[in-house]
């Protein structure tokens, strides 16, 4: 056996006892698109508020712009910004606000870490993120969120059904616009700025000390001089799957 074959057969058995680990406990990144609508195109931007602060250049931008966006907070976050969700609820065409959960912890029922945190752990746990979440965004007046997305975005299947028995659809996404608000400006920007019709990004608005909310502004900015159509979650036809919106 040639020392290349050998190390191929041991890096393809590695890789066999990887995908078998994942199997164990499968994890869903439901997708979310609208329904194409043809013409310039039409994308719904989806901006998480995870906790911490505010990144003003984004919300400068969109205000500045008229740009709409769907603003997915967490009781944390809520706490935390009031001076943001003032603006926010004073541009009430702009700003559609809905539920990321109360403490910002995975709705995956059984206990595990994704990318680092700690899952909610059982379904208990994911009923009470879910719960607290909408609970704090009623607190802070507004309409009643319609609209959930778990913190990293990943489900366990059973937690996706327990949310949506309790009334609200799941929000995935079709593009990745800011790489969990780790890319630098330039491939934010460029990501941001290839979405097509019936796109649903997916940003942060709570790091504003990072570098990509430079390059969300720019990509935004570059749709919109392409004449693309921006629309909230709750403005537009959407499909998601893994049981997400139907
Ligand atoms: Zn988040």
């Amino acid at each position: 056996m040639t020392d290349l074959l050998q190390k191929s057969l041991y890096a393809l058995a590695l890789s066999l006892v990887a995908v078998s680990a994942g199997n164990a406990a499968t994890l869903v990144e439901p997708t979310l698109h609208l329904k194409p609508q043809g013409g310039g195109g039409r994308v719904a931007l989806t901006l998480d508020a995870c906790g911490g602060k505010t990144d003003t250049r984004i919300l400068s931008a969109l205000v500045e712009n008229r740009i709409p966006a769907t603003i997915f907070v967490t009781g944390i976050w809520l706490k935390r910004n009031a001076a943001a969700v003032e603006i926010m609820r004073a541009h009430p065409d702009l700003f559609e606000l809905e539920n990321h959960g109360g403490r910002h912890i995975p709705a995956v029922d059984t206990p595990r870490k994704i990318y680092g945190i700690s899952s909610a752990g059982s379904p208990d746990a994911v009923l009470a993120e879910v719960e607290s979440g909408a609970a704090a965004l009623a607190s802070a007046g507004g309409p009643a969120p319609k609209w959930f997305r778990g913190a990293t975005a990943e489900y366990s299947p059973s937690a996706i059904a327990m949310i949506r028995k309790l009334g609200f659809k799941i929000a995935g996404f079709s593009v990745n616009g800011d790489g969990g608000s780790l890319l630098g400006a330039k491939q934010t920007a460029r990501r941001i700025a290839a979405a097509k019709d019936g796109d649903v990004i997916i940003a942060h608005i709570n790091q504003p000390t990072h570098a990509a909310g430079e390059g969300v502004v720019q990509g935004l900015l570059a749709l919109k001089q392409k004449g693309m159509t921006f629309v909230r979650l709750d403005d537009a036809e959407d499909m998601g799957n893994d049981g997400t919106t139907d």
